[in-house]
């Protein structure tokens, strides 16, 4: 496992300096099958599109369901098919890359593949990482995969209109959010109502001007 890493952070520092190099920021937008990863995704596309020039990496394990619903946002998107393989590495964002035009991309978007665990432990060559959780998950989620939560930027706490029918306590969700990561930034959404989708894109817009 750690040579499979230390093989994997090699490739991640070359995508880091090519992307550095081309003025192309990273996002690694990770999260749970569901947790409404894609859908997000458009509604960011839809605020920020003609702002910046976007681009995104699709990665799941089988289908181009998602990727054929980001091309109707008319941005340019690549589809990896991990056949079976639960999270993206470094290597497989080096080989697609090489038919993104990066000089002409300000912001690109890699929605990884649904999953708590290891796509927080691939870098990718992202500037930052940031986790999409659901109010439908539950509000332990954060101390059962800490990983996740603590390299995170920022989390989403996503569907947020659903909040009056769970028992998903918000108050101890950002406690412990912020106890496993006290700078992480929090934001309450939903692609439903539109919740918090103006905050968030303003802070993404904020991250694109390095
Ligand atoms: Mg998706
Ligand atoms: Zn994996």
């Amino acid at each position: 496992m750690k040579n499979i890493l230390g093989a994997n952070d090699e490739i991640a520092a070359a995508n880091r300096k090519n992307f550095s190099a081309r003025g192309v920021v990273v996002m690694n937008l990770m999260g749970s099958p569901g947790s409404g990863k894609t859908t997000l995704l458009e509604k960011t596309l839809a605020r920020l599109a003609d702002k910046i020039k976007i681009a995104v990496i699709e990665g799941d394990l089988f289908t181009a369901k998602d990727a054929e619903r980001i091309k109707r946002a008319g941005v340019d998107v690549i589809q990896i098919n991990t056949a079976g393989g639960c999270h993206l590495d470094a290597a497989m964002i080096q080989k697609v890359c090489a038919s993104l035009d990066l000089d002409a991309i300000d912001l690109l978007i890699v929605e990884n593949v649904g999953n708590l665990v290891c796509p927080a432990e691939f870098d990718i060559g992202e500037n930052f990482k940031a986790v999409v959780l659901s109010i439908t998950e539950g509000d332990d989620k954060p101390l059962k995969y800490p990983l996740i939560f603590k390299e995170s930027a920022v989390v989403l706490l996503n569907k947020i209109d659903l909040l009056p029918f769970t028992n998903f306590d918000l108050k101890s969700a950002r406690e412990d959010l912020s106890t496993l990561h006290p700078t992480i930034k929090i934001f309450e959404t939903s692609c439903t109502t539109g919740a918090g989708l103006d905050e968030w894109c303003t802070w993404l817009l904020e991250r694109t001007k390095i």
